[in-house]
């Protein structure tokens, strides 16, 4: 008891931990290290304060504390996952306690592992399923949460199976037949299936609505609303979002049972481990700029993002041209297309992705070591979207974006978006023999954007 009251009071006061006492299963060594907590605390003129903080971040950075049980402890272990994510350390208490839970976390965070393991505790795998049910936007995410929830359910022996449009019925249905205790679905397709009385929901506990703003985005609202209607109204809420705009509470706010509401930054820790540089270029020399950088700088693992689908395809056929083993994904492509270009990618079958903005958005690829802006995106949130492909799961990554005359003020709303004046770059040995326009230089010297930006930005408002 003293020390479930002395753990509360390390926590930061806006947690509220589980009522019951943390699950230590066999872990000896987080029990002696939190017994020392106690002593210290005992003892709060500590003379080894420095031990004491280290103690309490083993705390915060251990899986063990989360109140995951032995089996799902295992499963962390056999991912390899050592330490918890902020969103993982934030929402996994707070699903096993049963709260409904709004998580503003975009993709790589480690959001998705922050739903499926608590779920995975909560549900027991038994007839009658599904027990569980996420709904996520596109084919790709809902595949990769399939993946995560097969990992884990190695240990706990639920039941998993997904559900997604442009593929066949024949497999998903057996899948159903056969019994499913965590169903993972896109809206359209799991619809599909209802209304085929293939799916049946009536028994979900735990609902979960993965990427919501996208979902809102992309018009599928309506789709999960009728969803929604069919489950059973005291089941337990999971929503997870990257942003929490005010239309994604309108529309979910009648959804959701007293939420608590965990958040991570919105890629504030990915954007510190990016290396985000600007190449001026003539709009004309971008693809010449884009194979330059490739080859020169011999990169791997690259997604170039273009703004339509046409120059995704123009893109990957010059690399392709030039030699470098390229593949092209967006709205057009059929699911395999999209799948075997993923995989090749994963597999280094090829080095470049070339991507539209709404494909990529979820894609979970480690080891991106370069994420191209050939076009800056619409919208200062899209590019810290795409920028988020690289640099996962702690490690750094390279952004780079290449500016055409046209672009500056796009770049403008990026930086003040990212709260930085991006580094400026020359492309060595490039012939730039198209008009450029770089940026001027005493902007890099400013130490805030706002300095920099404000009276223009202040000019064009009052203009309007
Ligand atoms: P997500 O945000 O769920 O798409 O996760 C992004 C990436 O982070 C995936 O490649 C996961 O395998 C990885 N990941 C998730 N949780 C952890 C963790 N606790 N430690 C290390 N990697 C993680």
């Amino acid at each position: 008891m003293h020390a479930a009251v002395t753990f509360a009071f390390w926590l930061p006061t806006r947690y509220t931990y589980p009522n019951t006492a943390p699950t230590y299963g066999a872990q000896p060594k987080t029990r002696s290290s939190f017994a020392f907590l106690v002593n210290c605390q005992d003892y709060c003129v500590c003379p080894q304060c420095d031990l004491i903080w280290r103690t309490r971040k083993e705390i915060y950075l251990s899986f063990d504390n989360l109140g995951l049980s032995p089996r799902l402890l295992e499963a962390v272990a056999a991912m390899g996952y050592t330490s918890p994510t902020p969103i993982q350390r934030d929402a996994i208490p707070m699903v096993i306690e049963g709260r409904d839970v709004v998580g503003c976390a975009q993709t790589g965070t480690g959001k998705t592992a922050a739903f499926v393991l608590p779920l995975m505790q909560r549900i027991e795998a038994k007839p009658g399923g599904p027990r569980a049910l996420v709904v996520t936007p596109t084919r790709e995410l809902a595949g990769q949460i399939e993946e995560v929830a097969l990992q884990v359910a190695k240990h706990t022996k639920h039941r998993v199976a997904v559900v997604y449009g442009g593929v066949g019925y024949e497999p998903q249905i057996k899948a159903l037949k056969r019994g499913v205790d965590v169903l993972v679905a896109t809206p359209g397709r799991l619809l599909d299936l209802m209304e085929r009385k293939v799916a049946n929901l009536s028994n979900v506990e735990i609902l979960v609505l993965d990427e919501a703003d996208r979902m809102l985005d992309m018009g599928f609202w309506p789709q999960v609303r009728k969803i929604i209607a069919t489950i059973p109204p005291e089941r337990q809420n999971l929503l997870f979002s990257a942003t929490m705009s005010s239309d994604v509470m309108r529309v979910v706010s009648s959804t959701l049972h007293d939420p608590v509401r965990v958040e991570v930054a919105p890629a504030a820790t990915p954007i510190e481990m990016i290396d985000q540089r600007v190449y001026p270029v003539g709009g004309q020399q971008k693809s010449q700029l884009l194979v330059h950088l490739i080859k020169e700088q011999n990169l791997d693992r690259v997604i170039v993002f273009t703004r339509t689908k046409h120059r995704a395809d123009r893109v990957a056929k010059v690399l392709h041209q030039a030699g470098i083993r390229s593949a092209a994904i967006h709205g057009d492509r059929s699911q395999s297309q999209r799948q075997s270009a993923l995989d090749n990618l994963k597999s280094g079958r090829c080095r470049v992705l070339v991507a539209t903005d709404v494909v990529a958005r979820g894609i979970d690829i480690d080891d991106v070591s370069h994420v191209v802006n050939y076009d800056l995106p619409n919208t200062p949130d899209d590019y810290v979207h795409r920028i988020g492909r690289t640099a996962r799961a702690g490690k750094s990554g390279t952004a780079v974006s290449l500016l055409a005359p046209e672009e500056h003020e796009t770049l403008r709303d990026i930086e003040t978006k990212v709260g930085a004046v991006l580094d400026t770059h020359d492309a060595e040995g490039f012939d730039y023999s198209h008009a450029r326009l770089v940026p001027n230089p005493e902007r890099l010297a400013a130490r805030s954007v706002r300095t920099v930006y404000s009276s223009s930005r202040g000019r064009g408002r009052r203009r309007r």
